[in-house]
């Protein structure tokens, strides 16, 4: 067994000065909880000294690794020039130009800072455009901790159309405009476009339902989707947190072939600095140009953010890049199928080759959220735990990430770990 003393020591210290012993609630779901003392590449060393390749890319940002020279020549050399202005700089059209370049359908972008932000911002942005107050969301999908979108995340059983407040302190009048739907039924979009779309501002939907157990689109949903918002005037948004510059360097536009009217960028954008952006069609933002609303934020386009985000796009640039990943994601899907197989274990994998989940207790892969209820997250809690005895960092949650770190190195040491942790859930 590997040594957490130190983690669990510093862990009961936290706690005595910080509320939960963490800074995010959902790091609460990680059990054991880990002290990181330093990062490199695609392994986090602990506390404790236990040195893991880390699958989970800090929930996403880490898509080039830890201590990139590149990053770190950068972002050094950006800081003896200013932290941030508060005024306008070259590097904001350098990134937006980047980034209009490179996202199908993209004309111009806005920069803030968090997920949780950019998604705020556009939902005002959709509502000022159309002059009208709903929302509509999914079931499972996650689009930051705001009152109005954190409704119906993880309900303990699955109501899918009711909208239902996801913790304490939210008050009703705060989501009564958030509508709620069953991810992935087309037919159910169609009818509540028919009732509520004079009403409706915009539909958010994570177009690869990365938070709730990687639930892939059904071949035309996402196209059906975008094409009835227009049909009634109503704006769609791909909120792409964790698919953006990572299902591809176009994120889900590309992967998918679709374009909604707003997408939504942050973690994989920086590479694990604090950057996020909304991009679309020059006509989205004519709210903004003409004052109908606004945007805004102090540290918005910081320059040290914002060359984080140049170079990493510049390395994601490179030929290869994206086809490696997803190698890797597949080759280590593709083990896990087969080990579990071979061993009786009802397992299955489901999403991309960058980004994916695996489902331990079921045979069929999962739609919807509803469906991921059925996952054995019991079996799933012991093989986490055996992977990490096995030198590998995962999420709690069944959620894998794949950078551009990882390496065949890495791919022989996970898909030897996968083989004895599910061989230690069967002799046990
Ligand atoms: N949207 C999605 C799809 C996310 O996964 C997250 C974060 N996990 C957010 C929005 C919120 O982003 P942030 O944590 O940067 O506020």
């Amino acid at each position: 067994m590997i040594s957490l003393k130190n983690s669990s020591k510093l862990y009961q210290e936290s706690c005595e000065y910080l509320p939960m012993g963490v800074s995010s609630g959902i790091r609460k779901w990680s059990d054991p909880l880990l002290f990181i003392d330093h990062a490199d590449g695609p392994y986090f060393v602990d506390v404790d000294g236990n040195s893991y390749v880390d699958h989970t890319l800090a929930w996403g940002p880490l898509i080039v690794g830890s201590n990139h020279p590149e990053i770190n020549q950068a972002v050094s050399s950006q800081i003896t020039k200013g932290y941030t202005f508060g005024a306008q700089h070259q590097l904001e059209i350098d990134l937006a130009k980047r980034m209009v370049e490179i996202l199908p359908g993209v004309d111009q972008v806005t920069f803030s800072n968090t997920g949780t932000e950019a998604i705020q911002s556009a939902l005002r942005i959709a509502r000022a455009k159309t002059g009208k107050t709903k929302i509509l969301k999914f079931e499972g999908h996650y689009h930051g901790w705001m009152n109005n979108v954190l409704v119906s995340f993880h309900p303990a059983t699955s109501q899918s159309e009711v909208t239902t407040a996801s913790c304490g302190g939210q008050p009703p009048n705060d989501y009564a405009d958030t509508l709620t739907l069953p991810w992935n039924d087309l037919e159910a979009v169609e009818a509540a476009i028919e009732k509520h779309g004079d009403d409706l501002a915009c539909v958010l939907m994570e177009p690869l339902l990365a938070n709730s157990g990687c639930c892939e689109a059904h071949a035309g949903y996402l196209q059906g989707v975008v094409d009835l918002c227009r049909e009634k005037g109503i704006v769609s948004i791909f909120d792409e947190v964790i698919t953006g510059f990572r299902l591809g360097l176009g994120g889900a536009r590309e992967y998918f072939g679709v374009q909604p009217d707003l997408s939504v960028y942050a973690k994989a954008m920086a590479g694990g600095f604090t950057m996020s952006a909304i991009g679309g069609r020059r006509e989205m933002f004519d709210v903004l140009r003409d004052g109908t609303t606004i945007h805004a934020g102090t540290y918005n386009g910081s320059s040290f953010n914002l060359r984080a985000a140049l170079t990493t796009i510049s390395i994601l640039s490179q030929p290869g890049s994206y086809e490696k990943m997803h190698a890797y994601g597949y080759a280590v899907r593709k083990h896990l199928e087969a080990e579990a197989k071979r061993l009786g274990i009802p397992l299955v994998t489901c999403g991309s080759g960058s980004v994916f989940g695996v489902h331990m207790g079921r045979e069929t892969l999962p739609q919807n959220y509803k469906d991921t209820l059925d996952s054995d997250t019991v079996m799933y809690k012991k093989f986490h735990r055996a992977m990490l005895e096995n030198g590998v960092h995962l999420l709690p949650d069944g959620r894998w990430y794949v950078g551009a770190s990882h390496t065949e190195k890495e791919l022989d040491l996970v898909c030897h770990a996968v083989t004895e942790s599910l061989e230690s859930l069967i002799t046990k």
